[in-house]
């Protein structure tokens, strides 16, 4: 005999709820409400935890996998358009499971645990459930001790930049540079970006750090460019979070300005899987920096699944295929196709392509022969601190 607790919340709600309204937003709950209870049995009881948060209690959950497949059916049912007034909405919802009594023998920490379960179903892209494990916690815990250090690592003076060439596969030549941030914090050690990004972008503090590598590479490039003048630009990445900020364009005007860098120096590479799903706003605000002069790029490109038909209408001038398909070229004949595919289609909607992650010759050579216009990897150059790029430049 056990019993299981889901925890419950919808996606995107509070889109829904900004954007149509209380009264529509109101009406939905609602709906959802008795949607959920239409699969449940008279047994297991519902709950509203205020705002769009549920909570089921699932008396006839005999184990794990049959409290999953309420979660499943539950889903299922909540992902249904709903027809409220005029409007025709979609949402879905991310469950947390917890389980009586081996996640918790008290209602606090059943509830407390689901929670913690249904945050990890919402990283892991929503409409989807999760189990709670004791490991989640550790990962929360770790999460939270990250975010802490994070907040102070710009005054601390941890945060700095590694640069990675970006090469002119007809030249031959060093074009340009990526900046890619580093923190080394003295209890943590090395965090790898990938680890403490994505924590940056969940509590907003990428805007003050994007803001700062912004300013360092502009700072940095004009320097190099003192050494080296046929560099052409910097590369920065943006995340999506600073780039929908509200100050995100008067900021990067008032820094450019201060330290006299051209748009045309600079190309902001924005990740394709963002860029999908774009708003009519973002794409403005892209058409307004193309018009300023800076560069676009779109990053990562391949895992993201957009048409062509979609991007052709973008202001970008660079495609970065990524690292995925260049590895193994060219004796994964898959991943081949694909880059073969991505570079003529590029061309022939007039953008530039970018190879990232090259590690061999041959990759090289393929990507050469397919006409792609810049690579970038280790075989050419790791990333490397700003004090050994301006050494081999002055070399
Ligand atoms: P990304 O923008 O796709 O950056 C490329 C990543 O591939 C970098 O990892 C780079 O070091 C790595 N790389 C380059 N060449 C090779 C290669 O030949 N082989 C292999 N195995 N890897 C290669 P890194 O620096 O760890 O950055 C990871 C991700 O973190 C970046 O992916 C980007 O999404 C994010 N990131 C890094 N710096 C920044 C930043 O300044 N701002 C923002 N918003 N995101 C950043
Ligand atoms: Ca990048
Ligand atoms: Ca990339």
């Amino acid at each position: 005999y056990t019993v299981a607790l889901l925890f419950l919340d919808l996606d995107r709600f509070k889109i829904i709820n900004d954007t149509l309204g209380h009264n529509v937003g109101d009406k939905l709950l609602i709906e959802v409400s008795s949607r959920i209870k239409s699969v449940l049995r008279q047994s297991d009881m519902l709950a509203r935890m205020g705002g769009d948060e549920f909570v089921v209690v699932l008396e006839s959950a005999k184990n794990k996998s049959s409290a999953g497949f309420v979660c499943e059916k539950i889903l299922e049912i909540v992902k249904q358009p709903v027809k409220i007034d005029n409007f025709k909405l979609n949402t879905s919802a991310s469950i947390g499971v917890a389980m009586f009594p081996s996640d918790g023998d008290d209602m606090q920490t059943l509830i407390k645990n689901a929670d913690t379960a249904m945050y990890y179903a919402k990283k892991q892209g929503k409409d989807t459930f999760e189990y709670y494990d004791e490991k989640l916690s550790e990962d929360v815990h770790d999460q939270l001790v990250i975010e802490q250090a994070l907040k102070q690592a710009i005054q601390k003076n941890e945060l700095y930049l590694n640069y990675q060439a970006q090469y002119d596969l007809n030249t031959k030549k060093t074009k340009s540079f990526e900046a890619l941030v580093r923190w080394n914090n003295d209890k943590l050690g090395f965090v790898s970006p990938a680890t403490f990004i994505p924590i940056a972008e969940d509590t907003g503090l990428i805007v003050p750090i994007g803001e700062f590598i912004f300013k360092k590479a502009c700072e940095d490039f004009m320097k190099l460019k003192q050494i080296d003048t046929t560099l052409e630009y910097i590369a920065i990445n943006i995340s999506s979070i600073q780039f929908r900020s509200a100050d995100f364009l008067n900021n990067i005007k008032t820094i450019i300005e201060e330290i006299g860098i051209k748009p045309s120096q600079i190309e902001l590479e924005l990740t394709e899987r963002y860029i999908m799903d774009f708003g009519e706003d973002s794409i403005k605000l892209l058409n307004e920096l193309k018009s300023l002069g800076f560069k676009m790029s779109i990053d990562d490109f391949g895992t993201g699944y957009s048409s062509m038909s979609y991007l052709s209408k973008l202001p970008v001038e660079t495609i970065k295929i990524d690292k995925a398909f260049i590895d193994y070229i060219p004796k994964n004949n898959n991943n081949l196709q694909i880059t073969k595919a991505i570079i003529a289609l590029s061309k022939s909607l007039g953008y530039r392509t970018v190879a990232e992650g090259i590690e061999y010759p041959e990759q090289e050579d393929v990507l050469s022969d397919l006409g792609c216009d810049i690579g970038q990897g280790y075989f050419y150059a790791r990333p490397q601190s700003f004090e050994d790029i301006k050494n081999s430049l002055i070399l």
